[in-house]
């Protein structure tokens, strides 16, 4: 079984002449009804090939809010480096943990553990509802990300809060800010997500 990660910069073409010998194209996998392309600029992105799946959690749409809600409570971490755990909950990436915690009006440093029955409610119905959004536009081309035929999606341009620093909130008008949680690159309004 292969295990591909696309990171920052990665892309998977299918067959298309023109990755054949584009210069960031890493590896060429030939199968039988055409030619996949691993294209990569920064080369963070990986293939690789493991023996057993890795153990990922359900997404969002597979877990019920009981479940989550189990999860969440077995951790003393924030809610938003619990979200973005794969083994936890799978398939949520930084853009999605961000606006679908703004649209849940819940604050990324609180405690997983702290979460209210109906603050997991709207946890997992607003993270279904921005990756609903993110499917539809085609997903966020803001660093290079194309799909399978090559092309850009639009959710770049429907961004709620991730990457908003110093913009309105959509809800009050307070101007985002960006902090740190986990490592990573958080957007948050102060007065909406308290
Ligand atoms: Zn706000």
């Amino acid at each position: 079984m292969w295990e591909i990660h696309l990171k920052m910069t990665g892309r998977l073409i299918w067959d298309r002449a023109d990755y054949e010998k584009a210069k960031h194209t890493r590896v060429v996998v030939v199968m039988e009804g055409g030619k996949l392309y691993f294209w990569d600029t920064r080369k963070f992105g990986y293939i690789r090939v493991v023996s057993e799946r890795k153990q990922l959690g359900k997404d969002p749409w597979e877990m019920s809010e009981a479940e989550l809600m189990r999860k969440l409570q077995k951790t003393g971490r924030s809610v938003k480096e619990a979200i973005l755990d794969q083994s936890l909950l799978a398939g949520v990436g930084n853009i999605y943990a961000n606006d679908g915690l703004w649209e849940a009006r819940i604050n990324p440093k609180q405690k997983a553990n702290t979460l209210t029955i109906p603050q997991v409610k709207k946890l997992l119905s607003s993270l279904r509802r921005v990756m609903e959004r993110g499917l539809a536009t085609g997903g966020a081309s803001d660093n290079s990300y194309v799909n399978a035929k090559g092309e850009m999606g639009s959710y770049q341009n429907e961004f709620l809060v991730y990457g908003r620093t110093g913009e309105p909130c959509n809800r009050c008008g307070t101007k985002l800010e960006r902090i740190v949680v986990g490592g990573r690159g958080t957007w948050v309004c102060q007065k909406c997500q308290l």
